[in-house]
């Protein structure tokens, strides 16, 4: 069967998702571009959910230097330094960037920037806007500036499916089963939280974009590596995504308690210290609560009207009511090889965002430097197509490779490469994943994770291993498709 060409598009660079490092893409780009969203902007992507901000040194007592430093240390040791150091010397223009393109960041009443301090930050350095409401301000000017903007066609209701690579080199991508034939694709698609049963993530953070990378050949880097945030609305086993009760609420100086009242934990250790420290207290049968009402009587919706709207839908007020919470997936520190050009393994393959491993966030990202990287990322990658020029491109091709991501192995994920993870929980987990990740996509991600988890024999950063608490030499783990113990034959592309 042929795919229906779209040929008026021939040649363009396509972006693979629509979240803030894909726009920034294609805001960044000089020429015209094709910007695949599956959902209308600004719908399900986690860009839109970010609470807390974004990180850059911009307060007179910080620097740049400070905030590599403080990067660096979150990262245990597996950072790449020169990545760092590129991504926090752009963070002061990336926010004034932003300022000008119309995100409404919150200010003093001086005029001054209103920064925040968050975890593990050695600085208040997170400009934010609307209050807990920063990534929906941020899109939100962003999807503006797009819609003005008559060179970036947005193509609403499509994904992309598969990349048709040929020697190595991109020339086409199906998106459902329409072809464009081009020298250039961005895969932009976000994280891979959506894998797992609770995750803070929207449901369009399933890893698709790695997949499809993967499939045709990428390298993919530090995919063991999974961020839990410790306080998400503990809302049962309603399914769908879990709220986030942002680190903000415990820098406002609200303590984690259990049951009985008593606090068990250092609310302001990293988050990977508090999520252990939860996830344990939850395993020895305590129900975990986050209790603000000494510190924020009374204004808490004031300060945090998003969370309050999300405990009210569950019947708590936090000015009254300890907020039920528990760890859930929240980031994906790998993602497909990049270099500080953003270009993948793979000749006319970029990748941007959360769906990249550019080496910044090393074995754990320190708060709010994501959006950072986002918008880094998708400039970057502009950056280099911009200066270069695309050959036409006329391949014409057939109907993609039939795949499906159907199943969900949301409770597999959580239950064996969760936040305390062992050599026979992964290999049953990778055994289970390895018999159908050759046709499905979110078990050839999650095959990725398990195989790529069961090398690290060490704890590091996010990765826990309670049969290796130490850690070993540092070292980062790459694989590409062939390196995983897959069990069936290879599919051919068109
Ligand atoms: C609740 C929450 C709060 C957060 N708070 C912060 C914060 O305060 N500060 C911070 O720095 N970071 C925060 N993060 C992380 C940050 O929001 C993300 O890392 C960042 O927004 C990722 O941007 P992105 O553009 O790479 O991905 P996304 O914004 O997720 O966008 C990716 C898009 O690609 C689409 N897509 C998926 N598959 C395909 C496909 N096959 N084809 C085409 N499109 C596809 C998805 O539907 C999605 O719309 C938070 C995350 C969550 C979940």
């Amino acid at each position: 069967m042929s795919a229906e060409m779209l040929t008026r598009y021939a040649g363009w660079p396509v972006i693979a998702g629509a979240g803030l490092a894909g726009l920034s893409t294609a805001l960044h780009l000089d020429g015209p571009c094709v910007v695949l969203s599956p959902s209308p902007l600004g719908e399900n992507a986690a860009s839109s959910l970010a609470q807390g901000g974004i990180a850059a040194a911009l307060g007179p007592d910080d620097s740049p230097a400070l905030h590599a430093q403080d990067t660096l240390a979150a990262g245990a040791g597996l950072c790449d330094p020169a990545i760092v150091r590129t991504m926090t010397q752009a963070a002061p223009d990336a926010v004034c960037t932003l300022l000008e393109w119309g995100v409404p960041f919150d200010r003093h009443t001086s005029g001054a920037l209103d920064l925040h301090l968050e975890a593990a930050h050695s600085r208040a350095r997170i400009a934010h806007a609307a209050g807990d409401g920063s990534g929906a301000a941020i899109m939100r000017a962003l999807i503006a500036r797009v819609r003005a903007t008559p060179r970036i066609i947005v193509l609403e209701g499509a994904s992309l499916r598969a990349l048709d690579v040929h020697e190595n080199r991109l020339r086409g991508i199906w998106a459902g089963l329409s072809y464009i034939p081009t020298s250039a694709c961005v895969i932009a698609s976000g994280g891979v939280g959506a894998l797992y049963a609770e995750a803070t993530s929207p449901s369009g953070n399933r890893g698709l974009g790695l997949a499809i990378a993967a499939r045709a050949g990428a390298r993919l880097a530090d995919m063991e590596f999974v961020q839990f945030h410790p306080t998400a609305l503990d809302i049962g086993d309603r399914p769908g995504r879990r709220p986030l009760v942002s680190e903000a609420v415990r820098g406002a100086g609200a303590a984690l308690i259990d049951e009985t009242g008593e606090r068990f934990t250092d609310e302001l250790a990293s988050r990977d210290v508090v999520s252990r420290a939860i996830a344990a207290h939850l395993h020895e049968g305590h129900r975990v609560f986050l209790d603000a009402r000494k510190v924020l009587a009374g204004h808490f919706a004031q300060h945090f009207p998003t969370i309050a709207a999300s405990c009210a839908a569950i019947g708590i007020d936090p000015d009254i009511h300890p907020i039920p919470v528990r760890p859930a997936v929240h980031y994906h520190m790998g993602g497909i090889e990049v270099d500080a050009r953003g270009r993948s393994s793979i000749s006319g393959l970029w990748a941007a965002g959360e769906a990249a491993c550019t080496g910044l966030h090393g074995a754990n990202r320190l708060a709010s430097n994501s959006l950072l990287e986002a918008f880094v990322t998708g400039q970057s990658v502009a950056q280099d197509l911009n200066a270069i020029s695309l050959p036409n491109a006329h391949h014409v091709a057939d109907a993609p490779p039939a795949l499906t991501s159907a199943h969900d192995y949301g409770r597999l994920m959580s239950a064996e490469a969760g936040i305390l993870r062992n050599e026979a929980g992964l290999s049953k987990l990778r055994r289970r994943l390895s018999s159908d990740a050759l046709q499905d996509d979110h078990a050839l991600v999650g095959a990725f994770i398990a195989h790529a988890a069961l090398q690290r024999r060490e704890s590091r950063g996010s990765h826990w291993r309670t049969d290796y608490p130490e850690r070993a030499a540092p070292h980062r783990n790459s694989f590409i498709l062939a390196d995983l113990p897959l069990h069936a034959t290879s599919l051919e592309y068109a």
